[in-house]
This record gives C-alpha cells, sequence and structure tokens, in this order.
C-alpha cells in the first residue's frame, strides 16, 4: 500500500475475518485417551482477534516489518504484549518476551560489477550496475561460477540437475514459473540466479539503482548461515547478450561492502507443562514476524506489508497461545515464538536454535505457520498443508485429530527446506509448516496486504486446528521422523 520513493530492490526471497464476535465452530476431534487441561471443551476461534492482529501487523503504520528495523522490533513488541495478555510466560531475555539478535549488519557501499569471461578470452565483459542488471536479492557481497542456462518453458516436471555454485541464467515466458525454479534451484545449490527484469524499462532500471542493493545480515556468533541466495535481474540487451555466451563462462559478482552492528528480534513465550512425565516433550508454534520492509515501488506502492507472508502464521501462533493460555495449564510444555529476519537468511530461528529456553532436545515437534491468509485452490476449501508431509507421522495424527490439514500439493517446490522450521529440522527436531500458499502472483510484492486476505478462510483453518493442538498438547503422542525423512 501507498507510494513513496524507492528505497532497496527486494523482491524475491525464501521462503509468512468479519463481523462481531460472531464465532466460528471447530471441528471436532477424536476423544481418545483426552486428559486434562481444557479438552473436550468447546474451542471457538476469535474472528476479531484473527482480523484485529492483521489490522496491525500487515498495516502500512508498520512499513513492511523489514527484517532487523525498528519495525521488526515494533512487531515483536506486539506479540509479546498479546502473549502477556493470553497467559503466557515470557521467555525471552531478561525475563521479558524479546530475544535480541547480535547480527551484523551488512552495506554495500559502491555499485557492485557484474563481469563474465567466456573461456578462453581474457578480456571479461563488464556490466552496469542500474544500467545493465540490478540485484533483488544478495545474501553475499561477492560470488562467482560457471554460467549455466535454463529455459523453463522447455522444462517439463522438476527441476534440471545443476552442479553446486552455477551461476544460472533462468528464461521464460511464465514468470511464476520462472521465480519458482530461481526458488528451487538456489536450493540445490547454485551461487545465483540470473533472469530477465519483470520491469526492463530504462526509467525502472535507472529509479531502482539509484538505492544500493541490500545484503542479508549474519548472525554475530557466526554460526552456520550456509543459505546462498543471490538474484540479479537483467535487462533485454544484458539477457540476449549473455544467451549468446557458451555455458560455463565465468561470472563474477563483486560488491564493496561495510559493516556494522545490527539486531534482529524474536519474541517468545512459554507454557509450562503440568505433567512431569512430559517434560521432555514441548512443542513449539512458530512463524516469522518479519518481511520485506519498503522496497522497489509497484504500481505506486512501495510498502511490502507481508499480510500473508507471514503476519497471517504469526496470528495463527498468536490465536493459537490465546487458545492453550486460558484456563489449566497443559500437560507438556508449550512454546510460542515469532522469528525476526527469516526472510534475510532464518536469522532469528537460527539463533532461537542455538538459544532456546529448553534444550532442543526437549522439544517434540515444531509446527511452523507460513502463509496461511489465502486459500490453495490446489487443495480443498478451508484446508492448510503441510510441508514434508511423509517426512513424519505428525501431519496424519494431527488430520485424525481434526485438523484440515493434508499433503503439501507442491513437493516440487521444496517449501519444506524454505522457512524457519528447517533450522530446527536440521537439528533433528520434529519440524514442518503448515500453510495454504498458492503460489499467487501477490507473493514479495506490495500487493500481499489487508485488501487480498481471505479472512473466511483463515478463520476456518485456524479454527480447525485448535482442538488437535489442544489434543496434542495434552497427549502422550510422540511425533518420529519416518524412515529417511529426517534431513541431513
Ligand atoms: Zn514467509
Amino acid at each position: 500500500m501507498r507510494t513513496r520513493c524507492c528505497l532497496f530492490p527486494l523482491l524475491f526471497f525464501v521462503f509468512a475475518f468479519p463481523p462481531s464476535m460472531a464465532f466460528a465452530q471447530a471441528a471436532t476431534a477424536s476423544q481418545k485417551s483426552q486428559p486434562a487441561g481444557n479438552v473436550g471443551v468447546a474451542v471457538r476461534v476469535c474472528e476479531r482477534c484473527i482480523r484485529a492482529h492483521e489490522e496491525f501487523l500487515a498495516s502500512d503504520a508498520l512499513q513492511g516489518r523489514g527484517s532487523g528495523t525498528h519495525d521488526e522490533l515494533v512487531a515483536a513488541t506486539y506479540v509479546a504484549s498479546q502473549l502477556r495478555q493470553y497467559g503466557i510466560d515470557p521467555a525471552g531475555d531478561d525475563g521479558s518476551y524479546i530475544q535480541r539478535v547480535p547480527a551484523i549488519q551488512r552495506n554495500i557501499v559502491s555499485p557492485p560489477r557484474l563481469t563474465i569471461s567466456p573461456p578462453g578470452s581474457t578480456e571479461p565483459i563488464a556490466w552496469e550496475y542500474g544500467k545493465d542488471f540490478l540485484a533483488v536479492v544478495l545474501t553475499q557481497t561477492d560470488f562467482s561460477g560457471p554460467l549455466r542456462k535454463i529455459k523453463v518453458d522447455k522444462l517439463d516436471t522438476g527441476n534440471p540437475a545443476i552442479e553446486p555454485g552455477a551461476v544460472v541464467l533462468i528464461a521464460g515466458t511464465d514468470e511464476n514459473k520462472v521465480k519458482h525454479t530461481a526458488f528451487s534451484l538456489a536450493s540445490a545449490g547454485a551461487s545465483a540466479i540470473l533472469t530477465l527484469a519483470r520491469d526492463s524499462d530504462v526509467n525502472h532500471f535507472e529509479e531502482a539503482g539509484k538505492q544500493l542493493p541490500k545484503v542479508a545480515n549474519q548472525l554475530k556468533d557466526g554460526s552456520a548461515d550456509d543459505k546462498k541466495f543471490n538474484v540479479l535481474e537483467l535487462n533485454h540487451d544484458a539477457v540476449d547478450a549473455i544467451e549468446q555466451l557458451p555455458e560455463g563462462s565465468m561470472v563474477k559478482f563483486e560488491a564493496r561492502s561495510s559493516e556494522e552492528k545490527g539486531y534482529t528480534w524474536n519474541a517468545v513465550g512459554i507454557l509450562r507443562g503440568s505433567d512431569p512425565s512430559l517434560q521432555r516433550h514441548a512443542i513449539l508454534f512458530s512463524a516469522h514476524l518479519d518481511h520485506l520492509g519498503i522496497g522497489v515501488p509497484v504500481n505506486g506502492d512501495d510498502i511490502y506489508n507481508g499480510a500473508d507472508d507471514d503476519a497471517s502464521g504469526t496470528t495463527a501462533v498468536l490465536e493459537l497461545a490465546r487458545v492453550l493460555g486460558r484456563g489449566q495449564r497443559p500437560r507438556r510444555t508449550v512454546l510460542f515464538a515469532l522469528f525476526g529476519s527469516e526472510e534475510m537468511g532464518a536469522i532469528g530461528s537460527t539463533y532461537f536454535g542455538n538459544h532456546a529456553p529448553v534444550p532442543l532436545k526437549e522439544i517434540a515437534a515444531n509446527l511452523e505457520f507460513e502463509m496461511i491468509g489465502r486459500p490453495d485452490p490446489a487443495v480443498k476449501d478451508d484446508t492448510l498443508w503441510l510441508t514434508g508431509w511423509e517426512r513424519s507421522n505428525l501431519g496424519p495424527e494431527l488430520a485424525a485429530h481434526g485438523a484440515h490439514l493434508v499433503a503439501d500439493p507442491h513437493p516440487g517446490e521444496n517449501f519444506f527446506a524454505r522457512s524457519d522450521n528447517f533450522v530446527l529440522a536440521k537439528k533433528g527436531v520434529v519440524a514442518q509448516t503448515i500453510s495454504s500458499y498458492g503460489l499467487h502472483p501477490d507473493y514479495h510484492q506490495p500487493s500481499d496486504d489487508l485488501a487480498h486476505l481471505d479472512f473466511k478462510h483463515m478463520n476456518a483453518a485456524i479454527g480447525s486446528l485448535l482442538m488437535p493442538a489442544e489434543w496434542l498438547v495434552n497427549s502422550d503422542f510422540q511425533p518420529k521422523w519416518n524412515a529417511g525423512g529426517r534431513p541431513q
């Protein structure tokens, strides 16, 4: 929403309810072995709460909750205040809900250089920033690799194998397919993706090129951030020129940068379990509270509100906190974590993985919520899907207890590896993401705003999870990876 001059050109990356107090009836869970807590008491979704969270988090006032910005801290503070209201105890720094994550903020200080050297050539071809190319996502300030060219229109299913470290030019008429191939190849180890700019107009390039690109922050303690994701957009002439070059030509990107101290913020709460025999089997509900902030204007709008990505997931976690925080404590310990800087390298969740309020081996399962604000046409109405469905016994069990939850209908997108859950899954926690992202065109656009949410869907989908969640936090059920399901 709204207009203002452009700041930084962040577009791609990783992967984030109507009137009165009318309640929607939640789905009925099966009644087998229902213990303490509020289980069995009708659980109703609070439509007003859902709408209220979205109206604040996705408002223009929060300016898109840019990763590591003051706006992200405001979002984390809002979440903290809601958790307090819902009876969840603080589990952040010094008795607060906020976990302040020290980060290194890298700033690019001069226009980056892009050069390509065909095999055997002595003189590389040089490209100019803001004229020939733009950087839309950077997790590195320098990278290089052999050129690989892929035309997505010729791909039937799946992605072509690429050598790790390749710089891949992806061409095609279907913008969504280009974008999704880019994500998949980036997670498959490409150094960088080159694509034709969505807006190749000279004026757009000049306007966007006035701002130096933003680069992902790094965790201060240097803990592993192995995510390489660099996306450059090229104008028509540059794409045509590269099309003529042989594969294997060496592509090199360099940008001078300076470093300064920065932070990102998580909001973390805990409900201590009442059953000592289940103390080591906590359940973690999570989402990311950051989004892309202010960026290159699209149709005069430069605020990337992220109403679906991931104010909707944050809202779902808050609604679970509201329901689980009322009345008696659940048998298991329940953690609520809303992460900062998912969009800039999953920094908040990586830090959480090293500084969780309980040891990670005592977290039996993590459910991350990403983009549940609109229905996915690939599945039935009011339904959510779970990434890595076949990897564990968690999804089928939740569905058996009434959750409107099915297998991820887009396995080729590798969503399992594209959100905060993956950080914890790699550390052994049974960690998966719940979503209903239907590959809509507003993804990572300023138009991912309140006007494009489907509150009816959100109410019903979140409502269907309330009783299964109550069952889960009061049950002896052991979430487990299936054979071969745990990521290496
Ligand atoms: Zn997201």
